[in-house]
């Protein structure tokens, strides 16, 4: 039987890295072994979910680059099919109506609370229990699972090995809500089995519901027919807490806009809470190759901000240039950064990309290229006094005559230190001033060999008039 994964996020927010790293691993595992990956929007909760967030879940996504084979699909359009399956139970005496009220509800609550029990339901509209009560008026009736009360239930996890859960535990759960929407563990399994889904991998927070989930498939296919589950350990912040928004940025779409390239977030996500021996930098590619479900961690994977910049930065030095540009392109532009009528953008992120490790570091050293600061009186006071003037004055001289390359205009700094008797950061800090406004800059023969022949001269020349 071929593997068929899903991902299937409530769109009630962002998706964020926790989700990310569950929607990557589902779909890892369905492309390792030439399966097909599904995409499955849980949308019941009708005030908690709005079209923003499927919307944002799906950029989120294909920015990511995790290609869907099937779907979305949207629960709120499968009413009808969840209807019928509950129908189906009900005839297989798998499933009951239940008229309880509210208030019933609230009042048997509270007497269990009472005598120090847990709050359950108390299995009084079971069939075999409910003769002589009376259906009250006005009161839409839920469906509700005839769970087995005795016994236990258990699976082998994929992930934790195995688990089991005593029957005692579990009530008899809502599968069908009075306004016909399905309750979260109908849903899932009324669409895992009708979507043929063989592998559940989602968080750990679902290992509680599992048990449920596996009665109600029991009542509705042979156990051959029950996917196999693993469940994902949570992922924590850097202190050992939970991951949420207090931890910094959690949305895949903040990490965009942070100039983060997805190749290395999903590098990223790939390695928490998964591992191949040592390796750490690594393509998708490879990912694809190696994933596995018996090398997920048991434990709680730590979210490290620190490391992911680092990941980003390891992308950022090794990603062509061409694209680099295209990208930091966008960013300059909303910085309103003119770059026409400067030296290639392609040659600029060549230069810079060793440093940066985020596209909006690169854009933001990009701008050295495009945007002159006029070097402060102060600054220029400083840089220029009677060493420097002379050895500046003969650094034009020399660059003047180079030929405009790289090399040529080093050994045009490399002549004029050595007739001037200067170190290079005594001559380098004031050329780099007068040329680009700044003291620091990336090695100054590729800076000026980018920022051009007529533009260097006439600063230089500009600020050294009359000296
Ligand atoms: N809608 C559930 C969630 O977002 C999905 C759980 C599952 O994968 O079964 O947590």
């Amino acid at each position: 039987m071929s593997v068929r994964t899903r991902f299937a996020p409530s769109p009630t927010g962002f998706l964020h890295i926790g989700g990310a790293r569950t929607a990557l691993f589902c779909w890892a595992y369905a492309r390792r072994h030439g399966g097909k990956f599904i995409l499955r929007i849980e949308d019941t909760d009708l005030e908690r979910s709005s079209e923003v967030s499927v919307n944002a879940i799906l950029e989120s996504m294909t920015w990511l680059g995790l290609d869907w084979d099937e779907g979305p699909f949207f629960q709120m359009q499968r009413l009808p099919r969840y209807k019928e399956v509950a129908e189906q139970l009900i005839a297989s005496g798998h499933a009951y109506r239940c008229w309880m009220t509210r208030e019933e509800l609230e009042l048997l609550r509270e007497t269990q609370l009472k005598q120090n029990l847990k709050p359950r339901y108390d299995g009084r509209w079971r069939p075999e229990r409910s003769q002589g009560l009376k259906k009250p008026e006005g009161v839409k009736p839920v469906i509700r699972f005839r769970t087995p009360e005795e016994g236990e239930v258990g699976w082998n996890d994929l992930v934790k090995g195995p688990i089991s859960f005593p029957n005692q535990e579990l009530d008899d759960l809502v599968l069908l809500r009075a306004d016909g929407a399905p309750t979260y563990n109908f849903g899932v399994v009324v669409d895992d089995l009708d979507m043929q889904i063989t592998h559940v991998i989602r968080g750990d927070d679902h290992v509680n519901n599992t048990p449920r989930q596996i009665h109600i498939f029991r009542a509705l296919v042979k156990e051959e027919k029950i996917p196999g589950f693993a469940h994902l350990p949570m992922l924590l912040g850097a202190d050992g807490e939970r991951l949420s928004k207090r931890h910094g940025a959690v949305s895949v779409m903040q990490y965009k806009d942070e100039g983060f390239l997805p190749e290395a977030l999903i590098n990223y996500l790939a390695r928490l809470g998964w591992s191949h021996g040592n390796e750490e930098v690594f393509p998708r590619e490879k990912l694809l190759e190696w994933f596995d479900l018996a090398h997920v961690s048991r434990s709680p994977a730590k979210f490290d901000p620190e490391k992911a910049l680092w990941m980003n930065q390891q992308y950022m030095k090794n990603e062509d240039p061409f694209l680099l540009s295209n990208l930091i392109r966008e960013i300059l532009e909303k910085m309103k950064v003119e770059i026409k009528s400067g030296p290639p953008l392609e040659k600029v992120a060549s230069l810079l990309q060793d440093r940066a490790n985020s596209l909006q570091q690169l854009a933001e050293a990009a701008r050295l290229f495009y945007v002159y600061e006029e070097p402060s009186a102060q600054s220029l006071a400083g840089a220029l006094n009677e060493k420097t003037r002379p050895a500046l004055k003969m650094l034009a001289a020399n660059l003047a005559a180079a030929p405009w390359e790289r090399k040529a205009l080093g050994a045009a700094v490399s002549a004029t230190l050595k007739a001037s008797g200067l170190k290079m950061p005594e001559l380098a800090m004031p050329a780099r001033l007068l040329v680009t406004g700044r003291t620091q800059t990336p090695s100054l023969d590729a800076v000026l060999e980018l920022i051009g022949r007529e533009t260097v001269l006439a600063r230089l020349a500009r600020h050294l008039e009359g000296a």
